[in-house]
């Protein structure tokens, strides 16, 4: 029997929560649980009441394990170190990996790049369409503007947010990078650099505050304009929206390591 529900991890967390209610109001998606922790505060409370909602009768587990199992897909937007087991994990068990966590190592990469070459792995560093749409006019705009015009990043989050710059803000990094033809981490200037700007340079500027969802701002700074791109998220279902289309895009795919440009068919 082909299984194709969909597992969620860290499904007590800001996203969890928010993917939990995005299944279950997708017509045809269904949802065959989620796990947390073991410790952690969420093991063993109902699932839906956790998202906000109804009660389902679905126990929060304590490994991915449990459920893996029953699922077709997982959608996981945890920590770096949790992401990797699950991926070895959901290889393990022939299950699709959605992977929005962000914050990885070159090793952790490696790790996840190993897994997607047994199962379907969407990984991306923001699940947006608007933000993937971005990326896109990014590269555009870098290749047509060229080292004249220099590239700034700022992105804004909520005060709990761990890695920074955000795993969206390099992503457009790597973008720019890309329409200019060259190596983004010999380029990557990081918010605590001193010194005037080399050419070239692309920089990035972060601010944590408050309750903010994402904000990203790609300037293109020369001499005489300022051209600038932005996105605003406004709300987190946002993300979990476009997880849940990765994860029944996902099912259907091949093994290989995709992003969300691949899912909404926005490269060629
Ligand atoms: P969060 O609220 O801290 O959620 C993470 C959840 O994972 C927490 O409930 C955490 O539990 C849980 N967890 C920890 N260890 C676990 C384990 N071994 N097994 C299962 N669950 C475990 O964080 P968030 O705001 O949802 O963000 C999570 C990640 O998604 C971050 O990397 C963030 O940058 C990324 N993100 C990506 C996108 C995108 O579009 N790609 C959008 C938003 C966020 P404890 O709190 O008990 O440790």
């Amino acid at each position: 029997m082909v299984k194709t529900s969909i597992l969620v991890a860290g499904a007590g967390g800001r996203m969890g929560r928010a993917v939990v209610a995005e299944i279950l109001k997708t017509p045809g998606a269904s949802l065959a649980g989620g796990f947390e922790r073991p410790g952690g505060p969420a093991v063993g409370k109902d699932i839906g009441v956790l998202a906000g909602l109804d009660a389902l009768g679905l126990e929060i587990e304590d490994a991915a394990e449990k459920g893996l199992a029953r699922a077709g897909a997982l959608i996981d937007f945890t920590a770096p170190a949790v992401s990797v087991h699950n991926a070895k994990a959901a290889a393990k068990e022939g299950v699709a990996h959605v992977i929005g966590t962000t914050g990885f190592s070159a090793e952790d990469e490696a790790a996840i790049a190993e897994a997607a070459k047994a199962v379907p792995v969407v990984k991306s560093g923001n699940m947006s369409v608007g933000v993937n749409i971005l990326t896109a006019l990014v590269e555009k705009a870098a290749k047509a503007l060229g080292e004249d015009y220099d590239i700034e990043i700022f992105e804004a989050h909520h005060r709990a947010k761990v890695d920074a710059p955000s795993g969206t803000a390099l992503m457009l990094g790597r973008a720019a990078a890309r329409g200019r033809g060259a190596d983004f981490e010999a380029k990557r200037a990081d918010a605590d650099r001193t010194g005037k700007r080399e050419a070239g340079d692309i920089g990035f500027s972060v601010m944590r505050g408050g309750g903010i969802v994402g904000e990203h701002r790609v300037a293109f700074a020369g001499m005489q304009e300022v051209i600038t791109l932005s996105h605003s998220a406004i709300d987190r279902g946002l993300f979990a929206q476009g997880a849940v289309t990765a994860a029944r895009w996902a099912m259907d795919q091949p093994p290989g390591l995709y992003s969300m440009r691949d899912v909404l068919g926005l490269d060629g």
